[in-house]
């Protein structure tokens, strides 16, 4: 089987959940090679190894921390000419994207972003997207030896599938223009109990319909029933209901939860455009004619006020 390289994201050693779904990506392709950078601990070797990394190259250098990707850049060039893999798997956070378009045209590969699911056919490679709002579905393969892809979160399942893990330092030499950038500060997020955005497998989210900040209360009380992320449209945004942070769209964050309820959102082609992509989309909205409908695959005409209290209630229930 060919080596697949994947970047792992995270935090102080803390992976997120969208480098897991990649490996499960990855074994279906080939070997996984997991790529940790910056400061680690044994227990990241060990999850990545649960989910089928078969060797996890490691660099502790300062630098990732210090500086922007380029960096990061320089590692996975040396992680590339180390394994010389069929491909080189990124979650599609800001970040990633960077790095892995930086990295595409240094090794002179073809780059294939927002990949919802990838496949191998007759010994290809071959590579979905959704394109113009997810109105089109496109299958590619890269004609370079190594393809570069960014995955989108949710893509696939988290899968536990253990393997040796065997944790390798990779040498790294930074280039000239990897010190070209100083980080001088950082802020940390404010810290919520809910889960990111753009990673949660259940989105909420309310838009002009809410009708005022207040009224955010019940779409939180629904996703902390479900474990959910809260999002909102930009006209929520706009009104200074919810932080930008949480738009939801085409100049906001895009997602793709298994489940997303849209409260009070009309489904303008620019919200559509950041979640089209939803495995289930469920609807609450009053006016029957709301484009919003197009989308569902469960849709209720009514009031939000009335609907959302009680589809919480039930939840609970449900649970209790
Ligand atoms: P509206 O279109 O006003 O819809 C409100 C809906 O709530 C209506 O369908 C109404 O029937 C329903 N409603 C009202 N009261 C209730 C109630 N009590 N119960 C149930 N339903 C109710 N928009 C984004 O969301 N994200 C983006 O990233 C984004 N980027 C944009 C970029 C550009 C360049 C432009 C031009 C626009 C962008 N927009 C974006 C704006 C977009 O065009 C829409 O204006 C916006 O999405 C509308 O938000 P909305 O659906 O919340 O509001």
């Amino acid at each position: 089987m060919p080596e697949v390289l994947v970047y792992v994201d995270h935090t102080d050693g803390a992976v997120r959940k969208p480098t897991l779904e990649l490996l499960t990506l990855a074994r279906r392709i080939g070997d996984p090679v997991a790529v940790v950078l910056g400061t680690s601990t044994p227990s990241t070797a060990a999850l990545l190894a649960d989910h089928g990394a078969v060797r996890i190259l490691t660099s502790h250098a300062s630098e990732y921390a210090e500086y922007l990707v380029v960096p990061k850049v320089d590692a996975l060039e040396a992680a590339y000419t180390a394994v010389t893999p069929a491909a080189i798997l990124f979650p599609s956070s800001a970040e990633a994207r960077e790095i892995a378009a930086r990295l595409a045209i240094r090794i002179g590969s073809g780059l294939i972003t927002d990949a919802v699911d990838l496949r191998r056919e007759r010994d290809e490679l071959t590579f979905t997207q959704a394109a113009f709002a997810g109105e089109f579905t496109i299958t590619s393969r890269i004609t370079t030896d190594t393809a570069v892809v960014t995955v989108k979160a949710n893509s696939a399942p988290v899968e536990q599938s253990p393997a040796p893990g065997a944790v390798v330092q990779l040498d790294v030499c930074f280039g000239e223009l990897a010190t070209g950038t100083k980080v001088v500060s950082r802020t940390p997020r404010a810290v919520s109990s809910r889960p990111e955005l753009t990673e949660a497998a259940i989105v909420v989210a309310g838009g002009r319909g809410m009708n005022g900040v207040e009224n955010f209360a019940l779409l939180e009380s629904l996703a902390d029933s479900l474990g959910a992320a809260v999002g909102a449209s930009r006209a929520a945004v706009d009104a200074g209901w919810y932080p930008h942070s949480s738009q939801v769209g085409q100049t906001g964050k895009t997602v793709s939860p298994q489940l997303y309820i849209a409260a009070g959102i009309s489904g303008a082609i620019q919200h559509r455009a950041g979640m089209q992509t939803s495995k289930k989309i469920v609807v609450v909205n009053r006016d029957p004619e709301a484009p919003i409908f197009e989308l569902a695959d469960f849709g209720v005409v009514g009031d939000l006020f009335d609907v959302v209290p009680q589809l919480t209630q039930e939840i609970i229930d449900h649970q209790g």
